[in-house]
């Protein structure tokens, strides 16, 4: 989100210093791991829908100007009970919005999609316009595109103190003082630390990623759509076709299913009991995804009470914008959360319907 608010506002003209207390693109915080779904039947909620359009204008801006495959089109499958969230609340943003889709029996999906074997009192709602972005080329794309048009990027250089006096703030790091006329802080789950005055809690939570290789070979599932599947509980898990090739494995991971933690306390190591639990619970829909783990790598959601996110103008500082509480959702908003966050920055208000992600619906009084 801060790489893309640099990009915003630097190709706005503005003079632009971005502070990262690691490295370019890393892999420390909630965009690492090679791929994010993006999608546009949402069923979160229908507001995200107009939300979505732009950002997919943006995504489709940011592969051009970058010229890097930042996102792939390949088509998405929700799965489920006809009346789990997952389906129906598809069905609801998609008619709502009059996007299009199908909706398709368990036998048509898997006349159509020979992987998936979902259980025969399961439908699936299919959307051509769902695919999934790379975070780590998004995050790099921003941020050589905001060098480009005049940003000032800094890295290991982490921000101690921040505060608002008069018209003006002032950023205090281990490197030394700034002062701005605005500050945009959008720190993923380092928000409790950051944002601690903003009173709204937000959970941060250990996820893991798992890439299994299927019995099968991996070519057979290169032309997968990306999928989100919910069980008879409710218990929602997604993935990716293959999409590094032979020996990359098929990415999977439950969707919500994580311990709380706080980014220095994560266990980033992943337990045998973990992966065996995620085969077998992926193996119900997609049979031949009962290989090897090849490789798992553990990331933070940072979830608000009502898993929509937080996106203002700092109630209590006027020259200071905030982002956080993405919810484990957030990237395939990227590019339009930078343009929002420009928007809001430099003139207090924006053309998006951001009503839903005011922090004072959270505040704890
Ligand atoms: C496993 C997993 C799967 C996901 N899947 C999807 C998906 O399929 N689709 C989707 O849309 N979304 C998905 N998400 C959610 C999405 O990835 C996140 O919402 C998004 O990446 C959050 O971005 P962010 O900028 O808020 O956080 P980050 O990318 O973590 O950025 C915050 C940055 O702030 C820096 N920072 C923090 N504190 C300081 C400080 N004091 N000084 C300087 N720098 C600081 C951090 O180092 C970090 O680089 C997923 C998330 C996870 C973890």
């Amino acid at each position: 989100m801060g790489s893309a608010a640099a990009y915003h506002l630097a190709a706005r003209g503005q003079r632009v210093l971005g502070l990262e207390k690691f490295t370019p693109a890393h892999d420390r915080g909630s965009s690492h791991g090679g791929s994010r779904i993006i999608r546009q039947s949402y069923f979160e909620d229908p507001a995200y829908v107009p939300l979505l359009l732009r950002a997919y204008e943006l995504w489709e801006q940011l592969a051009r100007d970058s010229g890097d495959e930042v996102y792939r089109l390949t088509g998405g499958l929700y799965v489920g009970p006809e009346d789990s969230l997952t389906v129906a609340g598809s069905i609801r943003a998609s008619r709502e919005w009059s996007l299009p889709h199908e909706i398709l029996t368990a036998g048509e999906i898997k006349a159509r999609f020979p992987n998936f074997a979902p259980s025969p009192h399961f439908v699936g709602l299919f959307e051509e316009q769902a695919g999934f972005a790379r975070p780590e080329r998004t995050v790099a794309a921003h941020l050589e595109l905001a060098a480009k048009a005049g940003a000032t990027l800094r890295y290991g250089e982490q921000v101690e103190d921040w505060s608002q006096t008069g018209d003006s703030v002032t950023v205090t790091t281990g490197h030394g003082t700034y002062s701005a006329g605005r500050l945009v802080i959008c720190p993923g789950a380092w928000a409790p630390r950051l944002l601690a005055d903003l009173g709204v809690e937000i959970a941060i939570e250990r996820q893991v990623m798992y890439w299994l290789d299927p019995v099968v070979g991996t070519e057979k599932f290169e032309r997968d759509p990306i999928y989100i599947a919910e069980n008879d509980s409710g218990a929602q898990i997604y993935g990716f076709p293959a999409i590094d090739g032979s020996g990359g494995g098929v990415k999977t991971a439950f969707f919500r299913k994580g311990i709380r933690c706080t980014p220095d306390t994560i266990d980033r190591e992943v337990h045998l009991d973990e992966i065996t639990e995620m085969r077998s619970r992926v193996t119900e829909l997609l049979p031949a995804l009962a290989g090897r783990c090849l490789h798992a790598a553990t990331c933070m959601y940072s979830n608000t009470a009502d898993q929509h996110f937080v996106i203002a103008t700092h109630p209590a500082h006027s020259a200071v914008t905030v982002a956080c509480g993405f919810s484990g959702h957030g990237f395939k908003f990227v590019p339009v959360v930078g343009e929002i966050l420009a928007e809001l920055a430099m003139t207090g208000s924006t053309r998006h319907p951001i009503d839903l992600f005011a922090p004072q619906r959270l505040v704890s009084l």
